[in-house]
């Protein structure tokens, strides 16, 4: 069994309050949420850091970006606008090693971020 949180959610061995499923990603609400509106997209493949993403990776990485859109508008943040953030090693404050797209939404956020 592995000890990834988010490979353990791909592979159906906990249940998040689910968003959206597609072939390569899964998105789900944010267990501790830190905006009224709090998801995560994740590839259903272990890619621990964004940092050791290769070209092949392309496409999951497009699917990531377009699937965090689709969770905006399931939410329906589209038009009052949301952020999406992808926090890479522990200086960015990355506590899960296993890439994954916040979608953020519900209230303001300002410029630069914290
Ligand atoms: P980061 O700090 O960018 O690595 O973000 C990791 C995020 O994963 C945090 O916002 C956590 O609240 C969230 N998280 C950790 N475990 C779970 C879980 N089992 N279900 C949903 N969200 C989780
Ligand atoms: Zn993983």
């Amino acid at each position: 069994m592995t000890d990834c949180v988010f490979c353990r959610i791909a592979a159906g061995e906990m249940e998040p309050q689910m968003i959206l499923e597609t072939e390569s990603v899964l998105a789900f609400h944010d267990l501790n949420p830190v905006a009224p509106q709090h998801a995560l997209v994740i590839p259903r493949r272990h890619i621990a850091t964004l940092d050791d993403t290769v070209p092949e990776d392309r496409e999951v990485l497009g699917d990531l970006m377009l699937a965090g859109a689709e969770v905006a508008r399931k939410l329906d943040l589209e038009n009052e606008g949301y952020r999406t953030v992808m926090n890479c090693g522990h200086g960015a404050g990355q506590s899960v090693y296993h890439i994954h797209l916040h979608v953020l939404g519900g209230r303001n956020f300002s410029w630069p971020p914290g």
